[in-house]
């Protein structure tokens, strides 16, 4: 069953890691706020590698990687500045605690992933949750949610990376969708991610709609588009409001109560009545104004896609490409898809 890791799970899990942490180490939390790579490499626990850009796994939602080991070990890529090196430290580092840690591991097994999704995501909350102090976040993004602009401005009085910046951003988001971080040639440099599929690091985006004007003109743009996933599968569309930053773009995108709007109808089916359903699949709970399934009359469940019709092949998820297949799909020796495979 495909999850879509909630920004409220992950901060969940990130605060639970920072306790943790702090209990095992007191003042450790404070110390790496002010230079995390630097008290890592304190730690004679860990062994701290700083590699080449292109060296890096894309595992990982930023340019670095944990290595279990033994011995245990963290690389960051050296070609970042010093604020995206500490984010991306302490994102590894939140690796490192959860899987050494069977409490962090706990929420794991209530996922139908694994946790996959759910231990990198809480990684990137752990690591913004260190750098941006909670009295500073509230100052910029107030309860409707963040427009492009808010995020730059909230990055313009912090010292933290921009990546630190979009996770923060992204769990104060109304509604299901992402905080994008493009590079001057309109490929994602990060994404954070609220309800919707993941997407992944080094992908093109530059030619979406409001994206491309954005890149082509000022930087602010506003409107509606669809976001690119792998082989060039476009996702549903979703509201966007885009702002430069500092020779990137940042956007923010939703399915639906964008901040900078006074009314947004959910995208795209905004069909003539919505009603409540519970997802015989997953438990879920959601509002659909999508056309019901012809068979058992349910609309399909925006959390893992399915109706209440039984499945008629027993899927498989792909850990690759966070997607169920049909068996078929799976060489034999492979816990990956032919596509990721
Ligand atoms: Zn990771
Ligand atoms: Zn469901
Ligand atoms: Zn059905
Ligand atoms: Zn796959």
């Amino acid at each position: 069953m495909v999850n879509y890791v909630l920004a409220g799970a992950a901060r969940t899990q990130a605060a639970a890691m920072v306790r943790e942490l702090e209990a095992a180490r007191p003042g450790a939390v404070e110390r790496l706020a002010q230079g995390a790579l630097a008290e890592l490499r304190t730690w004679r626990e860990l062994t701290v590698l700083e590699v080449d850009e292109n060296l890096t796994e894309q595992g990982c939602s930023v340019a670095g990687a944990y290595d279990f080991g033994p011995p245990p070990h963290l690389s960051v890529a050296t070609s970042a500045s010093r604020a995206r090196r500490d984010f991306t430290g302490l994102h590894e580092l939140g690796h490192h605690l959860q899987k050494n840690s069977f409490a962090l591991m706990e929420p794991f097994g209530r996922e139908p992933d694994g946790g996959l999704l759910l231990e990198d995501a809480a990684c990137d909350a752990f690591a913004a949750e260190i750098l941006l102090p909670a009295p500073l976040v509230s100052q910029h993004l107030d309860t409707q949610g963040p427009t492009a602009s808010t995020v730059a401005q909230l990055w313009q009085a912090s010292n933290a990376s921009r990546m630190a910046v979009c996770v923060r951003a992204a769990q104060h988001l109304p509604a299901p969708g992402h905080i994008l971080l493009l590079d001057a040639t309109g490929h994602l440099a990060f994404a954070a991610s609220h309800g919707l599929p993941p997407l992944t690091r080094g992908s093109f985006q530059g030619d979406i709609a409001v994206i491309d004007r954005a890149l082509a003109g000022s930087g602010h743009a506003r409107g509606l588009t669809q976001v690119r996933y792998r082989d060039g599968i476009l996702g549903r569309e979703l509201h966007t409001d885009s702002a430069p930053m500092d020779g990137y773009l940042v956007a923010v995108l939703v399915t639906d109560s964008a901040p900078w709007r006074a009314f947004t109808p959910p995208t795209p089916d905004t069909g003539p009545q919505s009603r409540d359903y519970i997802c015989a699949n997953c438990d879920e709970e959601y509002r659909s104004f999508a056309p019901a399934c012809r068979c058992c009359h349910v609309p399909p469940c925006p959390d893992c896609g399915r109706c209440a019709c039984p499945p008629r092949v027993n899927e498989r998820y792909c850990p690759g490409c966070f997607m169920l297949h049909p068996p078929s799909m799976f060489p034999a020796d492979s816990d990956r898809c032919l596509n990721c495979d």
